[in-house]
């Protein structure tokens, strides 16, 4: 009986060429606790709260203390537990806080891929061995220690930064009874990065894919972000929430979307750096405030030179599996 229905509603659609109907979106709803990009400390990333039957969500926890404090408060304010953690990617600016996040609520399972699997034994390694040459350093400014003894922590107890439930493909999830579409985008801006879009809400949750300033692309495969950003575009979202940044809506998504395009194309001809990085803060002028504009010039130069113009096999470093 179902099936006929389905049909007749099907054929009665080729025979008027009526569009399928559009789902009716409610307002989003969220809480946004904005992380920043300071000009002399790590950057933390943007933390999301979502609403879930058994407690809160939160995407992404910080790098700062002062950050998790703020995740902390909100859930006392709002006298619910934080249920859930859903790590856009490993980067530490999005997933420090997570220890003191489960220091309080013990029970939060964590969302992510197991991306930062390779990243342990390569870029993280690679700044732990930074990290203890800085700390030996009598002239390291006593906060500069006080941030990497933080991070340091972290990476000597990986499990602090790991997921509890590996999220391996994209699905429809429940995560603390909440249903969301989880997304997995690999080799973008690290191994594997995760997004989530809220059907009802018209709500898409993008970490680093999208970051206002410049892609931070330290663990970044060129390709596989372009392609993820194709992903993001084809969900029908109407708020784009970034990794860093204010909330975009669809058409600052898209600006943003080939300002990226056109950085990489432009990173990989035979045009000049200058011209690159010009081009990117013309593109993007949209997203860049004054202050930083020293620090995306900086930045983006040093991209050009690590990820776009190094050598063919470091370029496709991260484009393949560092833990296979
Ligand atoms: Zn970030």
């Amino acid at each position: 009986m179902r099936r006929s229905i389905f049909l007749l509603v099907a054929i009665a659609g080729l025979l008027t060429g009526a569009a399928a109907p559009k789902v009716k979106l409610v307002e989003p709803s969220y809480t946004l606790i904005p992380g920043s990009v300071p000009l002399d400390k790590g950057p933390d990333g943007n933390s999301i709260f979502l609403d879930a039957p058994q407690g809160l969500i939160v995407v992404d926890t910080g790098r700062h203390p002062e950050h998790a404090e703020l995740l902390l408060a909100y859930a006392k304010q709002r006298g619910k537990p934080i249920a859930a953690i859903v790590n856009t990617h490993w980067h530490l600016d999005h997933t420090t806080g997570n220890y003191d996040i489960r220091a309080a609520y013990p029970k939060a399972q964590v969302y992510a891929t197991n991306a930062i699997d390779g990243a342990l034994k390569d870029f993280l390694q690679r700044g732990r061995e930074r990290a203890d040459k800085l700390l030996a350093d009598p002239k390291t400014p006593a906060d500069i220690k006080a941030q990497l003894t933080r991070a340091r922590y972290r990476l000597d107890h990986p499990e602090t930064l790991k997921p509890t439930v590996p999220v391996t493909k994209s699905a429809r999830m429940k995560i603390a009874g909440r249903k969301l579409e989880v997304h997995v985008a690999p080799f973008a801006a690290t191994e594997a990065d995760l997004w989530l879009y809220v059907p009802n809400e018209g709500l898409a949750i993008v970490g680093d894919l999208v970051v206002d300033i410049v892609p931070f692309m330290d663990t970044a495969c060129a390709d596989g972000w372009k392609k993820a950003l194709v992903e993001v575009a084809a969900t029908p979202f109407t708020t784009l929430i970034p990794g860093h940044g204010a909330p975009m809506n669809r058409a600052q998504f898209l600006q943003w979307k080939t300002a990226f395009d056109n950085f990489v194309d432009c990173g990989r001809s035979t045009r000049v750096k200058e011209e690159c990085v010009a081009a990117w803060k013309r593109d993007a002028a949209l997203f860049i405030d004054a202050e930083h504009s020293d620090y995306v010039t900086e930045a983006a130069t040093y991209y050009l030179d690590t990820r776009l113009r190094s050598s063919p096999e470091e370029q496709q470093k991260y484009c393949k599996a560092l833990n296979p």
